[in-house]
């Protein structure tokens, strides 16, 4: 029992020895604009110093030593990172994977904290940077509050958010609605108007493994009868859905007919001479989120 227990520490001691060792390599192989560890291909200048692929591609000279950029490319550099363990580049904004090199080139791609483009120029909103220029996920929320002046909703229940406006008869459109916390996390509706149907949907601020915890049980009131309600209960989905998917699995569809039915019409009104006839509406929605492992409770 001695024996082993004594080698196994003595072999983790190694270990530990050996990562230590990993990262001051790692360190030496970093790139001198970035310092990030770079992935294939990775180029050297003339006098040997090497540089990562984006960096490359935005210089004409090593920014070391000035000398050219060599044709070549490094590969025993690239082996040496490729077999080597890294922390994930975006780890400042939140990611904590480890992974050996080649997976890591796969994970980066596919890093839900290397962050996304923001949705404000589609909607109602200001279009901003962003809208180019990649913002990591933990900072969006403040980013709609200080960059478009976004407040929360504030509803009777932490659960609910109570969505209305004006809705516009136009063919193609999306907008994002109110955002609310809940269960710390922040959720931002998200809607679609297309040939002639209206889709309803929730997006965490968040990725997909997180957005599958929570469904959201979305509701339309008629504001004509009083009575007709329809609701769906449908899954969230992570802000970083392309919006194709976000359509196809994550809404509530339902023809913009149905709404005007239902709606109180706000133009054009009915003694109203102008020519232009879009039709407008008043119109409100509830989305009120829970747990995928609850049961629907009856309203
Ligand atoms: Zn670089
Ligand atoms: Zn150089
Ligand atoms: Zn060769
Ligand atoms: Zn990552
Ligand atoms: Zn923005």
């Amino acid at each position: 029992m001695l024996t082993t227990s004594s080698k196994g520490s003595e072999s983790r001691f190694s270990e530990i020895h050996e990562l230590a060792e990993a990262s001051e390599l790692l360190a030496i192989l970093e790139c001198p604009i970035c310092k990030e560890v770079p992935f294939p291909p990775i180029h050297h200048c003339d006098r040997g110093h090497i540089i990562c692929f984006n960096c490359k591609s935005k210089l004409v000279n090593c920014p070391l030593c000035k000398a050219n950029f060599s044709e070549g490319r490094n590969f025993p550099v690239e082996s040496i990172i490729l077999n080597s363990t890294l922390k994930c580049v975006y780890r400042a904004n939140g990611c904590s994977v480890v992974l050996k090199g080649d997976a890591m080139e796969k994970h980066l791609k596919q890093c839900t904290f290397k962050g996304l483009s923001c949705l404000c120029h589609l909607g109602r909103y200001t279009s901003c940077a962003h809208s180019v220029e990649l913002l990591p996920i933990p900072k969006y929320l403040s980013h709609l509050r200080e960059g478009h002046m976004m407040l929360p909703n504030i509803s009777k229940s932490p659960n609910l958010i109570f969505e209305s406006g004006v809705l516009a008869e136009v063919s193609d459109t999306f907008w994002l609605g109110d955002y609310a916390f809940y269960d710390s996390k922040t959720f931002v509706i998200r809607q679609f108007m297309r040939n002639g149907l209206v889709y309803f949907s929730l997006g965490l601020i968040g990725d997909q493994q997180s957005a599958k915890k929570y469904l959201v049980n979305v509701s339309i009131a008629s504001l004509t009868d009083k009575v007709s309600k329809v609701n769906w209960s449908i899954p969230t989905h992570s802000i970083l859905c392309k919006e194709e998917e976000i359509m196809d699995k994550f809404c509530a569809v339902i023809p913009f007919s149905y709404i005007k039915a239902h709606s109180r019409l706000v133009s054009p009104s009915p003694n109203s001479k102008s020519s232009n006839k879009k039709i407008k509406l008043n119109f409100s929605v509830e989305y009120t989120l829970r747990h995928c492992s609850e049961s629907q409770s009856v309203s």
